[in-house]
């Protein structure tokens, strides 16, 4: 048996008939740039993420710049980020000419640690973001309750945690921005790239309205020095018949998610931690394994697709050399990229194809230089 790590193909067959029919219609209108689907999307997705207001924008790392520069990030700014995320939390922030200051996360949910945000803090910090890493709600309540204090804006980078909800709240207004990616391998995916950003500040969200149309609300007005950063019609389109699924797939998520940490507990595994107050969306489910490649070769020769999320933290990478860190500099973030592995999770898996990952895992921690199960 084949468990490839996500199918979108198999994702995309269960709703082509629907999506066809929109794309067509899309087509069909003759209107190519923003227009009814954009806004009908936008009040969909607001409407999802308990949010006053979403402005769709071109993809997840232009989300995160928008709201930066919404917020007048700039040259000489510093931005608090998490050592262990995907690199657009930094690229967005070096973007602006502002520095990428890393806090490592708590080692037990992965996530932003509140208590060491404090130590990072310095006179030029401007925001804080919290990303909701592999579908985790970050604890925000620690985090909005120290940038009230110090005077920082919080800009969550939810682009993992579509549906996720903290503290009974979904996802989508607790900071004063939220920013989203509808990459294709999102838990809401597009057919190719797309993003958003929610809020519940009218100013902020006017700005980024601006921001992404030239600076312009008006035809050749133009208030702002801004980009074309606009959500396709086309994305807005396929996202509006795709969210009205999300739900159900994350259902579908939480379900293996429940499986794969009743059954594969006692396997040697560090399994995902979910504290109380977490609602996740299981975009991702990561274990740690102290022999993590050879671990991953069992799984491969047993056709189990697994991937690592992320190899090579930012700082360690060429891309970031010029800010000096030295291996061991994140020791949390260098210990994540080292022995974490993502399992394969996602709507379109079957019963079967978890029956054989989890049986896969059991065998292999049960072989003479597994760790029992
Ligand atoms: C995917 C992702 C992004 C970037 O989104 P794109 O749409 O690919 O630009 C940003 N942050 C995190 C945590 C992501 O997973």
């Amino acid at each position: 048996m084949r468990v490839p790590f996500l199918d979108l193909r198999a994702s995309y067959g269960e709703l082509q008939e629907e999506i066809e029919a929109e794309l067509l219609r899309s087509v069909r209108s003759g209107w190519y740039v923003g227009g009814a689907d954009v806004e009908a999307f936008e009040s969909n997705f607001a409407e999802f993420a308990g949010a006053h207001h979403c402005v769709g924008v071109s993809n997840g790392l232009d989300a995160l710049r928008l709201a930066l520069r919404s917020l007048e990030v700039g040259p000489g700014d510093e931005v608090i980020v998490p050592s262990n995320t995907f690199i657009a939390t930094w690229l967005a922030v070096s973007e602006c000419g502002a520095l990428p200051v890393p806090v490592e996360p708590d080692v037990a949910t992965y996530n932003l640690d509140p208590e060491k945000i404090a130590a990072a803090i310095s006179p030029r910090t401007k925001v804080v973001i919290p990303v909701h890493l592999y579908g985790q709600p970050a604890d925000l309540d620690p985090v909005l309750e120290l940038a009230r204090e110090r005077g920082l804006r919080v800009l969550e980078d939810a682009a993992q945690a579509h549906g996720a909800h903290y503290k009974g709240r979904p996802i989508g207004s607790h900071g004063d921005l939220v920013a989203w990616s509808f990459y294709p391998g999102k838990n809401l995916g597009a057919l190719g790239d797309a993003g958003a950003v929610t809020t519940n500040d009218q100013v902020l969200a006017d700005r980024i309205r601006l921001l992404r149309n030239y600076g312009s609300s008006q035809r050749y007005v133009h208030e702002l020095r801004g980009y074309n950063c606009r959500l396709d019609p086309l994305q807005a389109a396929v996202l509006r018949v795709k969210l009205r699924h999300l739900t159900e797939w994350n259902v579908r998520r939480s379900r293996i998610a429940r499986r794969y940490t009743r059954e594969l507990a006692g396997c040697g595994l560090v399994l995902p931690y979910v504290p109380d107050w977490a609602d996740p969306v299981w975009h991702l489910y990561c274990v740690r394994h102290p022999q993590r490649d050879h671990f991953r070769k069992r799984l491969s020769e047993a056709g189990v697709e697994t991937l690592i999320h992320y190899p090579i933290p930012p700082h360690l990478q060429k891309a970031y050399a010029g800010l000096g860190y030295k291996r061991s500099a994140l020791p949390i973030a260098e210990l994540m990229a080292e022995t974490l592995v993502s399992i394969p999770i996602g709507p379109a898996l079957s019963e079967e194809q978890v029956d054989h990952v989890i049986s896969t895992i059991v065998r292999t921690s049960n072989e003479p230089n597994g760790a029992g199960c």
